[in-house]
């Protein structure tokens, strides 16, 4: 089988923001669905590749990027042989979430062809995996995410993920620059949440690497600590290792990090080696699934947990793939009053991570990612 064509499609899909505590009014955006093409029929599709999880589409310079310097290189080969391409681009220095289109369109078109879910074709672990509430920042008032917190556990989650304020100020309720931190509104928040949902509900925070102090990090997790947190995630910006090496020595309640840093799998382990992150974290746009796996092996050799950061059709299929003892959790969301995260966006037919009571999500057992796609939509919209 060969590759005979690679194509990045923009279309229009309707979105409604969540910012400073308001749903916002829906606006159109640009999606994009990268589609490999074969000379046997066979094609693989992958959904969005800018920030975070499948929902965000490529701007015209990476779609450029993609059906360039990318597609010159792949067509003509094997789609099979995504080991190779993934070195390629790497020594290539490509974008590492173009890289990560490229590996993730091949891994859905090869599972599509064995007509296999992708977490089958990499090894099935396991068919559900637990899921925690991830919540938007400035989600409200401190009693708003007491509120919400316990609204989450009536609905079946068992674990509870507050990012704080940030580049908004709780008290005068208008943005800021993102200095100072809201360091005390943020423990007020954790406490009252703590208090409402009790001591029977997994709780951790994620302020965003926006703790520009050692200081400010270590007050807070050491609240963090006394309200029996899971983990304290990303507290600082991430390109001052040393500080973190610092921060893990100095508390006991993990720290999950990096998510940001550039780099892959490479950089992780280095981290765990310098014993500056407790737990690891990285996404399938950080090195494709091929690049998520090596994590994940890295990790479950030192022991150390590897939590796959945001939603989405891949990330949920890299944990159907690993064990709960390394890869615990998936992250849903995000999350806030009012915000819909049950309704497919119109592209697709269904969700690929409805909850259940028990707070889990089910793997879609479709062939390769688990899309149901709705092409007459994408072709009506298309940009
Ligand atoms: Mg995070």
């Amino acid at each position: 089988m060969k590759i005979v064509d690679l194509q990045v499609i923009p279309f229009q899909v309707p979105r409604r923001g969540f910012h400073h505590g308001e749903i916002l009014p829906e606006t159109m955006v640009t999606q994009t669905v990268t589609k490999i093409v074969t000379d046997q029929g066979a094609e693989g599709y992958y959904f969005g590749g800018r920030g975070h999880g499948d929902m965000d589409g490529m701007s015209a310079e990476q779609i450029g990027a993609m059906q360039g310097r990318i597609k010159n290189l792949v067509l003509g080969h094997d789609p099979f042989d995504r080991e190779k391409f993934w070195h390629w681009l790497w020594v290539a220095k490509v974008d590492e979430n173009l890289l990560s289109v490229l590996d993730m369109a091949l891994w859905d078109l090869q599972a599509r062809t064995f007509r296999v879910p992708v977490y089958k074709l990499l090894g099935g672990c396991r068919d559900k995996v637990k899921a925690y509430a991830s919540t938007f920042p400035n989600m409200g008032s401190v009693e708003d995410y007491a509120e919400h917190a316990a609204a989450c556990k009536a609905e079946g989650y068992t674990h509870y993920k507050i990012h704080p304020y940030y580049f908004w100020d709780p008290i005068k309720k208008e943005s800021d620059p993102g200095r100072p931190s809201h360091v005390e509104q943020d423990i007020e928040v954790c406490r009252a949440v703590r208090q409402r949902v009790g001591n029977d509900m997994v709780l951790s925070f994620d302020p965003w690497g926006t703790y520009c102090t050692y200081e400010e990090a270590i007050k807070v997790g050491r609240v963090l600590q006394e309200l029996n947190f899971y983990w304290y995630e990303h507290p600082m910006p991430e390109y001052r290792v040393s500080s973190y090496e610092k921060l893990c020595a100095e508390l006991e309640i993990p720290i999950l990090s990096p998510e940001v840093a550039a780099g892959s799998f490479f950089t992780r382990a280095d981290w765990i080696l310098r014993g500056a992150s407790d737990m690891s974290r990285i996404d399938v746009l950080r090195g494709g699934i091929t690049g998520c796996k090596k994590m994940a092996a890295v990790c479950e050799a030192y022991g150390v947990k590897c939590e796959i950061h945001m939603s989405g059709f891949a990330n949920l299929q890299i944990l159907g793939a690993t064990s709960e003892d390394t890869c615990e959790y998936y992250e849903r969301g995000l999350v806030a009053p009012g915000m819909d995260c049950n309704t497919p966006p119109p592209y697709l037919e269904e969700i690929g991570d409805p909850l259940d009571v028990e707070g889990y999500v089910h793997l879609p057992q479709e062939p390769g990612m688990g899309y149901k796609i709705n092409w007459d939509y994408i072709g009506d919209n298309t940009t």
